[in-house]
């Protein structure tokens, strides 16, 4: 006879790793498998290599979701200080390094050995290279990997998005959602580089690998971080953000001197100093090389400049206007936005409301974080709110 389960968990990343212990220390007899040769891959790349594990202004706020009000209940039992006070336990030491940006100080592979460890040592079995052939039932569940197949009263899909298919990122939740008539939303790669058509491109990429602080601005959304110049178009966290809320066609506002009213400050600079040219001014107000190609093209001095003719040099630089021809897609994407329908979850537990032992969580089901640790805590508080249930 096939082995038993109390809970068969699919995909051994953060969500899948964090559900598996916390079923296991309560005594469910529990499987957790993942087609890739090592767990929870995604969390051992993030942040740098330091993972950026949680953040402290974690709030539902922080999310997108067709129900922003879907993941209010999970992020309220298990909060970014349950899992701090987790990783203090386990000796990691960690420090915020801005915006409430929890960071490991050594590697984020620290975090990988936690749960995984937390995991095995609760009694949970790894099955690792486990492909799953099939599933059938609902509830229990057969689930036929290559080599064996089992029962389970629960399953629990936690094979995260479609980003980075490289590192072994699959649609395969959306399919089993399919199989089992669970809607999925649109999906889409967010927290990810904008590109951009051939003459835009050829002036961002002349200035590739300049930071700057600026705020990008889409659909009544701002962030205010770095701005990164790259070959391929622009990047830097403030772009990731917006990335998450832009669409196709859609133009993106970036001021590149936020908080400062540009129109004053040139008008000041032209009293003060006017005998010097538009280009040299601009590279005083902006980073030198954003300065000097914004001003190409100008001629004279800033003394020559009327303040009808100023204003619109300002706009440029307090409301520059872009559009963006695409993203980089999965390749690069940190998350993927959209996916299994909260209407068709229950809040509380992440069970399929019309197949109540089918669970999902993490980032197959339609909620995503911003940029800054808040997509591990929705993958710890939904792992964990399954995890009371099953
Ligand atoms: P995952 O962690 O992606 O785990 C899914 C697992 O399922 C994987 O192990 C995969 O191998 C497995 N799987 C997939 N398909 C199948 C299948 N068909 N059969 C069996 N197994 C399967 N978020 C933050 O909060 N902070 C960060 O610092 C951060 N940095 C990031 C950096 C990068 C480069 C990337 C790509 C993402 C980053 N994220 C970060 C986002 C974060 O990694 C994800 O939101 C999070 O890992 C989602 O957890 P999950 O468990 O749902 O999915």
């Amino acid at each position: 006879p096939a082995l038993h389960y109390d809970a068969v968990i699919l995909g051994a990343g953060a969500a899948g790793l964090f559900c598996a212990l916390n079923a296991a220390r309560r005594g469910r007899r529990v499987l957790i498998a993942d087609h890739a040769r090592a767990p929870g891959e995604k969390i051992r790349i993030s942040g740098g290599g330091r993972c950026n594990f949680t953040n402290l202004h974690a709030s539902p706020e922080n999310f997108l979701s067709a129900n922003p009000r879907f993941a209010v209940s999970a992020l309220a039992r298990y909060t970014q200080y349950d899992f701090l006070e987790m990783v203090e336990a386990e000796g990691i030491a960690w420090h915020e390094k801005t915006l409430g940006q929890l960071f490991c100080d050594g590697r984020s592979t620290q975090i990988v050995d936690m749960l995984v460890r937390g995991a095995t040592e609760a009694g949970a079995e790894l099955a690792l290279s486990a492909p799953v052939r099939e599933i059938a039932g609902d509830g229990p569940f057969d689930i036929r990997f290559e080599d064996r197949s089992v029962t389970s009263d629960a399953l629990v899909i936690a094979t995260g998005g479609k980003s980075i298919p490289k590192m072994g990122a699959t649609g395969f939740g959306y399919d089993v959602a399919r199989q089992y008539g669970v809607p999925v939303t649109e999906i889409r790669p967010a927290l990810v580089p904008l590109t951009f058509t051939d003459a835009e491109k050829a002036w961002i990429g002349a200035l590739s690998g300049l930071s700057v602080d600026a705020q990008v601005s889409c659909n009544d959304t701002q962030f205010r971080e770095g701005m990164l110049f790259t070959h391929r178009g622009l990047s830097g966290p403030s772009i990731l953000q917006i990335s998450s809320y832009w669409r196709e066609g859609e133009e993106i506002a970036v001021d590149l001197m936020p908080g400062e009213d540009a129109f004053a400050r040139l008008r000041d600079l032209r009293q003060s100093a006017g005998r010097q040219s538009v280009r040299g001014a601009l590279a005083q107000v902006l980073p030198r090389r954003l300065g000097e190609q914004l001003g190409e093209g100008y001629g004279g001095n800033l003394a020559d400049m009327s303040d009808a003719a100023l204003r619109p040099l300002a706009e440029q630089l307090s409301n520059w206007r872009l559009r963006p021809a695409g993203s980089e897609g999965y390749r690069t994407a940190e998350v993927t936005l959209g996916g299994v329908d909260t209407d068709a979850l229950d809040s509380r537990t992440m069970a399929v409301k019309a197949v109540p032992g089918l669970y999902f969580i993490g980032e197959v089901v339609d909620v995503t974080g911003w940029l800054g640790g808040y997509n591990f805590q929705w993958a710890w508080s939904s792992g964990w709110a399954a995890a009371q249930a099953i």
